[in-house]
Order: C-alpha cells, then structure tokens, then sequence
C-alpha cells in the first residue's frame, strides 16, 4: 500500500492540543491495525531543542537514539505506543544546516540555492525519510506554531507539494483551530477560524477535516456554520471540547466518526476492529475518587509545568496502576534554599527531583534530598535527580559541605560527580552529551531489581556527568547500593540509599519510556512507597482498602 500522510495545522492561536490531536488520530489508525509514525516540523531555527531553555521550550524529549526532540514526540510516543527516530523531529535550523553544507561541498554544481526547490526538496526527503526508517502505513506529520507565522512558510509549502508528489489519494490535511468564547454575550467564535483557513488557502492548502477546539460546548449550528464557510464536509468538523482527562482524547475523536472518516477518505480498509476497553478503563479509572498521594517536585522551572510534561505523565501513569490519585507539590528549589517551602516537604508522602543543568537552585535540592533521607520520605531522582542524591549523601558521610558536582564546583575536595573523560575537552554545546538507550545491568536483591523484575534494561540518557568512581567504595561502606550499573560495570546507572523505605535514583530519565497502560517500574515503586506512606500518615481506615 502506498503511504499515507495526514497532515496537521494550527489556526488562530497555539498551544491549543494540536500535538495531542495528532497523537489521538495516530491511536485510532493503530487500532485499525496500521502502522503509524509521527513526525514534528518545528519553523524555528534552532538545529534542535537541546540546547535551548525549558522556559521558552518546555521539556526536552529524548528518543531512543538519542535525538533531543520537541516534547510533542512525548505524546506520539505515549499515545501510538511506538518509538521515534531523529527523523521525526525537523527544525528549520536542521534542513538549512543540510543544504548549506551540500552548497559548500559543491553539490548543487554552482546553482543558485533558493527556497523552493532547494529547502522544500530537504524538507520533503526527511518526510519521505520517516516513512522509510520506521516502516509505517501512515505518517502524521505536524507543523509547529500557526498558519501565518513566517517561518512556517518553506513546510507548508513543501507539504502542499507532496499532495501531488505522491497524490492527492494518500494525503489529509487537518486544521487545528480555537474558538473564541466572548463573555458578554456567551458566544463561540468562528471568525478567526474562517480567516485561519483562508490564509491556509491562500498558500495553496485546502483543509479536509477542521477540528474546532473549544472550552465550551460547540452546538451543531456552530459546526454547519464553519463547514459551509470554509468549505469543508460537515462530517468533517469536529468540535473538541477541552477535557481534563487526557487519555479521553482518541476515544472523544472515535466517538465522533474521525477514525472511520479517516479510513473512507484515504481509501482504507481497517485490520481489525478498534479494541478501546484498555483506554476507556484507564479514563474511567482516572475521574474515579481515589485517595491522594502528595508528592513534591522540586525543580528551578516549576513555574513552567510542561517543563516536566514527562515526569508528569509517569508519575500519572504509576498513580493509575496504584489505586491513588497523585496531588503534585510544586515546590521552586530556589525558595527552599530562602526556607521557603519547608512545610510543603514536611506534608509530602513521596519527594522527586527532576533532570536539570547548571547551579541555580541546586543547594535547595540538596536540601530535599536531606530532608528525605533523614525524614525517610520516599525520594525518587532523575539524572540531576541522582546526583543530587549522591552530594547530599557525601556530604552527610564525610561531614563536609563541599563535595559537590564538578558542574557546580570546579575545585571540589569531593568531586563525586564529575565530568567523564570522554566529555572532557568538548566545547560545543549542542548533540554532544551521553544521549539516548544505554544498557544497565541490576543488581540481585535490590528495590530496582524488585521493581523491574528482570536482570538488564535499557534506559535513555541525557547527560554530561557521572558518578566518580574513586568514592565508590567509600560510598558503599557507608550505605548506599549502587544497584544499576554499566554491563561493564565502570557507571553508575542506579544508587539506592540502604535503610530507607525508598531512597532511589536514576543517571537515566525513566519518564521518557512510561505509557499510560505500561506505568514506568520505577515510577510504580516510588508511588507504591509513598502510598505507604500515606497511609501511615492519614491512618484512615478506608484507606488500606484500594
Ligand atoms: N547537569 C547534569 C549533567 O549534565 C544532569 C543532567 C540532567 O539532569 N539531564 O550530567
């Protein structure tokens, strides 16, 4: 079967679920037994988020090969239940980075290089790419930011192309729009979904299906309304109203006829029947009253939630498979080092610090980190999260307040986490730290071994700094089981503090690998801890009953 590409825009405004839409369409083609793969177009000219701040960007996804990716791959990647390739994240600064090369190498045979052919053809050739490298019935490929935005100009065009490239039988364009509420008057908007379209059309791109996003319900009238001026199928209009349980998105789209839709438009045959009791379980599971666990995270962007849309999910993930409903804590790392935020550690049945670069707010998380082993909270780190861990713990046994990290200490006494040496000497920034699926080998009789129940696992990486060895001995004399380690043996993957109901972190970031049906085993430990936790603290009767 030829390939097929469904295609998603944004209108009107951004951040309105455009990723999580295209995630959700992906969900009900492979519950008709296709193969789907997403692909991220993203019109800034950084080559890829790695190197840019999560306040401006949000959470740094990690794939499997070690691409740093928009965080949308997150949600492909939880809601297809498949894993990504670099392909299926493109930046503008990537294809320009290509072609400059190729017109330095003398490729282009002394032609003017120019927008269309040369960026749309390197556009087209990594969509073809995606296709390719992951062997997929169906490409969902999304494009960053709004119709209308300069910079999205050279992919809408390149994908306006591909509809006669490879035929106008095996593309679908998806328009993506909000719909303004007006307080006054209690109305839904549809104007500024009429002019997002036109702009669309105007560049050559006539929608298929529009999905009118909306905080409100949207009556029928609104729909014919936005089918007739923007000429498209009623059948295809589809409000989406804003809902608060996540995993309810590709049901609410099965429910109003998408998948089917989907399947007549692109001259499909479905596989196999949707089978959606695993997810309708999960969502009912999710609006049922289960008791809270307070967990407190404690990171520098908390201000900025999607910062940690990962950690989020995973711990959201674990609380499903535990019976309870996780209460997140956001607790600045900055404050508590200004003893602030000090009660909310002390109400907390589980602590977690996150992944994080550079010092700012890094002694507020030794500090939680302190609190957690000397109060014996569960406490759950990740990368930063770890090494966090292992300062605190040096400081504690060599009763000193400088062992620190090399990153945040370059003449450290106590070095015990420290650049490793093949990071040494490495000047630029962007693509070079230890990225992406490593293996790590556990060990027998540990709470890791217990979580996981099996004896190797592969976790992806993001990170310049390591565990140094020369205190490793020391380290374990005094309590702490370095319970996950290199198949060589020479990194520390995994360090537990002895003694501890759970005092447990990763060198890796679980949170990219948890799914919503397949909760991270880590995570599902950590919440299984601060469920005791609780309900030694809350002692209610009804409680032990879940
Ligand atoms: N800054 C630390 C390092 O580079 C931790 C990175 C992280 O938490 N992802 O090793």
């Amino acid at each position: 079967m030829a390939t097929k590409y469904i295609i998603f825009t944004g209108g009107v405004v951004s951040s309105v679920g455009k990723g999580v839409t295209a995630a959700a369409i992906g969900r009900l083609l492979k519950e008709r037994g296709f193969t789907v793969t997403a692909q991220k177009l993203d019109p800034y000219i950084n080559v890829d988020p790695g190197t840019m701040s999560p306040y401006q960007h949000g959470e740094v996804y990690v794939l499997d090969d070690g691409a740093e990716t928009d965080l949308d791959l997150g949600h492909y990647e939880r809601f297809i239940d498949t894993s990504l390739n670099k392909v299926c994240n493109m930046t503008t600064g990537q294809i320009y980075a290509e072609v400059i090369a190729k017109e330095r190498r003398g490729d282009y045979l002394g032609g003017t290089i120019q927008v269309i052919p040369h960026i749309t053809n390197e556009i087209k050739r990594r969509i073809g790419l995606a296709g390719k490298t992951t062997n997929a019935d169906v490409v969902l490929i999304e494009v960053g930011g709004t119709v209308g935005d300069i910079e999205s100009l050279p992919f809408l065009e390149a994908l306006r192309q591909l509809r006669s490239d490879v035929g106008r039988e095996n593309t679908f364009f998806v328009h993506v729009t909000w719909l303004p509420h007006i307080g006054a008057t209690g109305e839904l908007k549809t104007k500024p979904t009429q002019h997002s379209v036109s702009e669309l059309r105007s560049i050559g791109i006539a929608p298929d299906m529009i999905i009118a996003r909306s905080d409100y319900e949207v009556e029928p009238s609104l729909c014919e309304k936005i089918a007739l001026f923007c000429d498209v199928d009623r059948k295809a209009v589809i409000p989406m109203v804003t809902t608060s349980v996540l995993y309810e998105v590709p049901l609410l789209l099965e429910h109003a006829g998408v998948g089917d839709y989907l399947m007549k438009r692109l001259g499909l045959e479905s596989r196999r029947s949707p089978v959606w009791s695993e997810w309708e379980k999960l969502v009912n599971l999710e609006r049922s009253h289960r008791p809270s666990v307070r967990i407190a995270l404690v990171g520098k962007y908390v201000e900025l939630h999607d910062a940690y849309m990962s950690v989020r999910e995973a711990l959201r993930h674990a609380a499903l498979s535990q019976g309870v409903e996780v209460e997140i804590d956001w607790v600045l790392s900055t404050d508590l080092e200004k003893g602030i935020g000090l009660d909310v550690l002390e109400k907390a049945d589980g602590i977690l610090v996150p992944g994080g670069f550079g010092s700012r707010g890094i002694e507020g998380k030794i500090q939680a980190a302190r609190f957690a082993r000397t109060h014996k909270i569960p406490y759950f780190g990740l990368c930063l999260g770890m090494q966090v861990m292992v300062i605190e713990f040096a400081r504690y046994i060599f009763n000193t307040d400088k062992a620190n990290s090399t990153e945040f200490d370059r003449s450290t006494p106590f070095p015990v986490i420290d650049l490793m040496p093949d990071q040494r000497g490495i000047a630029d920034m962007g693509g070079t730290m230890r990225l992406g699926l490593y293996p790590c080998s556990l060990s027998e009789g540990s709470i890791a071994q217990e979580c996981y129940n099996k004896p190797l696992v592969f976790e992806r990486h993001r990170h310049r700094f390591e565990f140094n060895n020369t205190f490793r001995d020391q380290f374990v004399a005094k309590g702490m089981v370095f319970s996950g380690l290199s198949p060589d043996g020479l990194l520390v993957e995994i360090a537990e503090v002895a003694d501890h109901p759970f005092m447990l972190a990763t060198q890796f970031h679980p949170e990219f690998l948890s799914r919503p049906n397949r909760p991270h085993p880590l995570f599902a430990g950590f919440l299984k801890a601060a469920k005791a936790k609780a309900q030694i603290a809350q002692g209610e009767p009804g409680f032990q009953s879940f």
